[in-house]
């Protein structure tokens, strides 16, 4: 039997996806133009366009040929991610919710105070560490991002400062770990840094780490200006194994010893960070451990009150017990700080908002 009818047409045919021009090396923009007899130079002025001009399009390009622009908006596209959701706090905090080719979504925010303006990027979609109270871990690592990616999260934060402000801090503290994507991220920050890029020097760049004792050396070794921050929230191995399950792996003398490594070789003082979990390791015991641990390094501890992330069951510190374990700490001569909340309202831990759009059921497929 055949079929009369005929069947409704499917939906509107999705464009075939042109390569994103961030994800090409400078070498790489410099062949494709010689093949269409374009001078090198056209190169620089390119990627300055999108590094520093804020162009979105390659319409915006005044100054190449029309047919060039023309030739490059048919292959390539300026950027690589879709703006999915993009909140905004009171205290002019952004936070993007890109959806990025392959439908993965991934955040990062823009936090301004004080003239700074600081750009917090993902390495990754979502992230292998498994930390037990961090909202991005939660489903694991799907991949690494491309240096494209992490360019672009820059470049669209940048795009959201006013005109005549630029992005002057990086903290590599979005969803991921930093030190698992090492090669790319190390490109990116290149790039970032460079005066024909983002010219975001070398000390405004904090990388946050889980504490991978052989990256973090061969972090160490590139001898970059780098500031490390090492999550370690707990003062003994047991406690901090229950919390970082990758401390297993590594225990806490030898990324004690490799950040040791890290400072002999760069100068750089490190921060440790310490995500403050009510009643779990912000107890006094806990604060003269950790004094011990870092009183004759130098050191400075950042202390995170948790943030609540849904579905999970730790909590905040009360006032009392975090002034408790800030005490034991300067007791012993550690300088610490606790770090403020930016953006509360549009929420919060890294993580949170991918979550929320996936279990709204916004990823397709
Ligand atoms: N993988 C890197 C970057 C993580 S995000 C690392 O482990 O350092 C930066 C910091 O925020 C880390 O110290 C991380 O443990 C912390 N963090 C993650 N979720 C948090 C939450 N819900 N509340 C407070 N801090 C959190």
């Amino acid at each position: 039997m055949t079929l009369a009818i005929p069947l409704p047409t499917t939906a509107p045919e999705i464009p075939a996806r042109l390569p994103a021009m961030l994800e090409l090396s400078l070498d790489d923009i410099k062949n494709w133009l010689a093949e269409r007899g374009q001078p090198p130079m056209r190169a620089k002025q390119i990627r300055r366009w999108i590094l520093q001009g804020r162009a979105s399009n390659f319409e915006a390009m005044s100054d190449l040929p029309k047919g060039l622009r023309e030739e490059l908006a048919a292959n390539f596209n300026v950027f690589s991610t879709r703006i999915d959701k993009h909140l905004i706090a009171g205290d002019r905090t952004h936070k993007l919710l890109l959806r990025l080719h392959d439908d993965k979504l991934i955040e990062c925010v823009l936090i301004q105070d004080d003239g700074r303006h600081t750009a917090c990027i993902s390495t990754q979609v979502g992230c292998g560490m498994g930390c037990v109270f961090c909202a991005s871990g939660l489903e694991g690592v799907a991949r690494n991002l491309t240096v494209g990616e992490m360019l672009e999260q820059l470049i669209l934060l940048r795009n959201l400062t006013l005109p005549g402000e630029r992005l002057t801090h990086i903290v590599v503290m979005g969803m991921g770990e930093p030190l698992a994507n090492l090669d790319s991220l190390v490109q990116t920050l290149a790039i970032a840094g460079d005066k024909d890029g983002l010219g975001i020097g070398q000390r405004h760049v904090t990388i946050s780490t889980v504490g991978l004792p052989a990256k973090i050396r061969q972090l160490a070794d590139l001898g970059k200006q780098y500031h490390l921050a090492v999550s370690l929230h707990a003062p003994n191995d047991a406690l901090r194994s229950q919390i970082v399950p990758t401390n297993d792996k590594t225990g806490i003398p030898d990324i004690l010893a490799a950040a040791e490594y890290f400072f002999e070789k760069t100068g750089r003082q490190v921060t440790y960070e310490y995500v403050v979990l009510g009643k779990m390791n912000d107890q006094p015991v806990h604060g003269r451990q950790l004094a011990t641990l870092l009183k004759r390094r130098k050191a400075h501890v950042n202390l995170i009150p948790w943030n609540d992330v849904e579905g999970l069951q730790y909590r905040r510190p009360t006032d009392l017990d975090l002034n408790g374990f800030i005490a034991e700490l300067e007791k012993a001569g550690v300088s610490v700080k606790v770090r403020k909340r930016k953006g509360s309202e549009i929420d919060a831990a890294c993580g949170q908002l991918r979550r929320q759009a996936e279990q709204l059921g916004t990823i397709a497929g």
